[in-house]
């Protein structure tokens, strides 16, 4: 059965909204191309979609992010944020017209807002196992939450790059918790690029957040000639993807929200920035940062390494493989996932378990 015939069907039979259908609740975030804010659908009734959900009116990016979320939708729909539905309100009004997107609530806390507490990485254990663990508090125990949290990072990326689409602004600010499935999820798709059907393929470096962006300006050489706008198949794009490797500019920035999570010292904005400055120093080796941070390091930095070293130092070798300048030379979600590193018990004992 044709994919696109079923994608129309699904379309025609889903539940349609449009503006006056929500009620708004307060903002959750606002940025230079939306606002966000928490929704509920004004008139409960008759309705199949049930709880709280998240409303973000977006500018003309909107667009892209609305096909992404739908392609989400049917290819790996447990990688990112369930999207509910997503349209172009004209305001007759007001000049102009604006994206509606809507999700559902997956919950109130980002890795962001987990990480700037003291009690991470405990505070996650909590939330993925909901209860307390009978080992003791320390660094084992640490590196096994840090790891259950990364091998739920890379299985949501594997699932968007297995379908094609690159991300592009990996952050802990773009991974919610989601109460519903215990785990991680991938949300904000207004900076994706869907390669394989050339949607968004000219990168839009200004959307790119400088703190976690890889080295590379450009996830495609600038020589590749300009895709089409359009929605058009392309048999191309596959070749392209196989020479540019585009997934690894993820690959970068999660690797870096890895070393944030081992390292409580570089969480901070201005720490992030430094350590990207000192790492460009070194020609982005991390081996190289190591060795000239390592003799005078304090002892939050020591203990990071400490917990890298565990276990023959898998921990430390899985960030060398993320971290590279090269994007040839990163390792794919699919690969991070089957390193040694995962091979030892997660948090719900079982490793085969996300
Ligand atoms: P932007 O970064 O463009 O403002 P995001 O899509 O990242 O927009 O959403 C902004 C914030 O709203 C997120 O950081 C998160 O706190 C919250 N949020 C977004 N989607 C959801 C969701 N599905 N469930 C719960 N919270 C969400
Ligand atoms: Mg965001």
């Amino acid at each position: 059965f044709d994919m696109f015939v079923l994608a129309f069907v699904e379309r025609v039979f889903r539940p349609t909204f449009r503006k006056d259908d929500f009620a708004l609740g307060k903002k959750l975030g606002e940025g230079a191309f939306g606002v966000v804010y928490k929704a509920s659908l004004a008139n409960k009734t008759n309705s199949k979609v049930k709880g709280d959900l998240v409303l973000k009116k977006a500018t003309e990016y909107g667009a892209v992010e609305i096909w992404m979320n739908e392609r989400v939708r049917r290819a790996c729909a447990s990688s990112c944020a369930d999207f509910v539905y997503g349209f172009l309100e004209t305001s007759p009004k007001r000049k102009g017209s604006e994206y509606w997107l809507i999700w559902r609530f997956e919950g109130e806390a980002t890795l962001a807002d987990l990480m700037l507490s003291k009690e991470f990485p405990y505070n996650v254990e909590t939330l993925i196992v909901g209860k307390v663990q009978d080992l003791p508090k320390g660094l084992e125990r640490e590196n096994r939450i840090i790891q259950t949290i990364m091998r739920q990072l890379l299985f949501a990326l594997d699932g968007l790059h297995s379908t094609g689409i690159v991300h592009r602004d990996i952050k802990p600010q773009n991974i919610i918790f989601s109460e519903g499935s215990r785990t991680f999820k991938i949300i904000d798709l207004g900076a994706a690029a869907d390669l394989r059907v050339g949607i968004n393929y000219i990168p839009k470096e200004f959307l790119l957040d400088p703190r976690y962006a890889a080295p590379e300006q450009y996830i495609m050489s600038t020589q590749t000639p300009s895709a089409p706008s359009a929605p058009v198949a392309t048999a191309l794009s596959p070749v392209l993807w196989q020479l540019n490797l585009p997934d690894r500019f993820d690959i970068y920035s999660a690797g870096l929200i890895f070393l944030q999570m081992a390292f409580p010292s570089l969480r901070t904005d201005s720490a992030l920035i430094q350590f990207n400055r000192q790492l460009k120093r070194c020609g982005y080796d991390m081996v190289a940062w190591r060795n000239s941070v390592e003799p005078r390091a304090s002892p939050d930095l020591r203990r990071g390494f400490e917990l890298l070293d565990l276990d023959g130092g898998i921990g430390w070798e899985l960030l060398l493989s993320m971290v590279r300048f090269k994007a040839r030379q990163r390792t794919s979600a699919k690969a991070a996932l089957a390193h040694p590193y995962f091979d030892r018990e997660g948090l719900l004992g079982l490793s085969f378990m996300q």
